[in-house]
């Protein structure tokens, strides 16, 4: 399998091809296609599989892809959940990396720092948000931050979100989202509380594990 049977965006083949990767890792070869036909999905895989791509690439696909029709607006489109501010940086890198010859925007969200700077990248909007869960519901309760227009809800390394006691606000993130969004959710293990997510918020999802 390569990524050009992927059917993936030349601008995007172009950024792939310069970081050096050659053909898609298994989660990747088995995620692509299922988040490309705009299903829901929950991936079981560790950090190192190639996780990030696996998601962050259709993503950006589908962004770039609606980019020139009247369906695009300056809202906020897609939002990747993720643990710890390191998670949040790295997963920004790598979207950054990826979009690199398309014309989407991302701001990456966390705590622990000042929030005006990440105020200023939200108020010029961005396509893709990437944040901690206690920082996007600050921000989000401020009227910063707004939920409404995302096609995209990334939950990655549930488990972990669990384990830091941040389930609680993850579900208040995802009850802000729409009804009708399309919802991907990593996690390296699938304890039940993780299950129990999965059931009550996606919406027959596809199963992909590494
Ligand atoms: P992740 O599991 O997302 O943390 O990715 C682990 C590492 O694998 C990162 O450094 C990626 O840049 C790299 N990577 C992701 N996909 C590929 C690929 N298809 N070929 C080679 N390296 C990759």
């Amino acid at each position: 399998m390569t990524f050009e049977e992927l059917n993936l965006n030349t601008n995007i083949l172009k950024a792939v091809s310069e970081m050096g990767y050659t053909e898609p890792t298994p989660i990747q070869a088995q995620a692509i296609p299922i988040i490309l036909k705009e299903l829901d999905l929950i991936g079981c895989a560790q950090t190192g599989t190639g996780k990030t791509a696996a998601f962050a690439i259709p993503m950006i696909h589908y962004l770039h892809n609606i980019g020139n029709s009247s369906k695009r607006s300056k809202k906020a489109r897609a939002l990747v959940v993720t643990p710890t501010r390191e998670l949040a940086l790295q997963i920004g890198e790598n979207f950054e990396a990826y979009a690199k010859y398309t014309n989407i925007t991302q701001a990456t969200i966390f705590g622990g720092v000042s929030q005006i700077p990440q105020v200023e990248q939200l108020r010029k909007g961005a396509d893709i948000i990437i944040g901690t869960p206690g920082r996007l519901l600050d921000l989000q309760k401020q009227g910063h931050l707004d939920l409404d227009h995302l096609h995209f809800l990334v939950l990655d390394e549930a488990d972990q979100m669990l384990d830091m006691g941040f389930i609680n606000d993850v579900k208040k993130i995802i009850k802000l989202t729409p009804d009708n969004r399309q919802t991907l959710l990593f996690s390296a293990t699938m304890p039940m509380a993780i299950r129990e997510l999965a059931d009550s918020f996606l919406k027959k999802p596809k199963y992909v594990s590494v």
